[in-house]
């Protein structure tokens, strides 16, 4: 699950531990189709058997927020709502598979042949999570510093080069 995925990371980019109970949390935000208050998540959790305490979760949600998974919503009813960002977001992410940094990105190019590709298939898209996997600026300069670097890029490897 992708989102899982970009909690993960934040979690390790900020030093931050998955605890169960976060991991439990947040997973309940992102399975949950509407914006949930604490005591709506508190409730879930426990028919689930999790028993935590709205303080963690208050405290979870707000980690959710900063790592603009979910977003935070007032109806005024003296409480806050939280619901989940995945749908809406039409965000495409740079994953690195060596230390796990997602790097969200956007671009209109993208969008352009996202409606291009749907009209030409015939699909009304609904949402879009591009994920593009390799190694970050970091991990691909200690990935080739330790290695001999050769000729660079032996591209034909036959004799035909032209
Ligand atoms: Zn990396």
């Amino acid at each position: 699950m992708l989102m899982m995925d970009l909690f993960r990371s934040y979690l390790h980019q900020n030093r931050l531990p998955l605890t169960h109970q976060r991991e439990a949390i947040a997973m309940a935000l992102f399975e949950a189709e509407h914006h949930q208050s604490v005591d709506d998540l508190a409730d879930l959790l426990r028919g689930r058997g999790e028993h935590v305490g709205k303080a963690t979760i208050y405290r979870t949600l707000n980690l959710l927020v900063e790592a603009g998974l979910a977003r935070e919503l007032d109806f005024g009813e003296g409480f806050k709502r939280y619901e989940h960002q995945a749908g809406e977001t039409q965000h495409d992410y740079l994953i690195c598979t060596s230390c796990g940094k997602v790097a969200r990105f956007r671009r209109e190019a993208m969008d352009r042949l996202q409606a291009d590709v749907a009209s030409e298939l015939g699909f009304a898209v609904q949402s879009r999570m591009l994920k593009i996997y390799g190694f970050c600026d970091a991990c691909a300069g200690a990935e080739s510093s330790g290695q001999a670097v050769g000729s660079p890029a032996s591209v034909g490897a036959g004799p035909e080069t032209g």
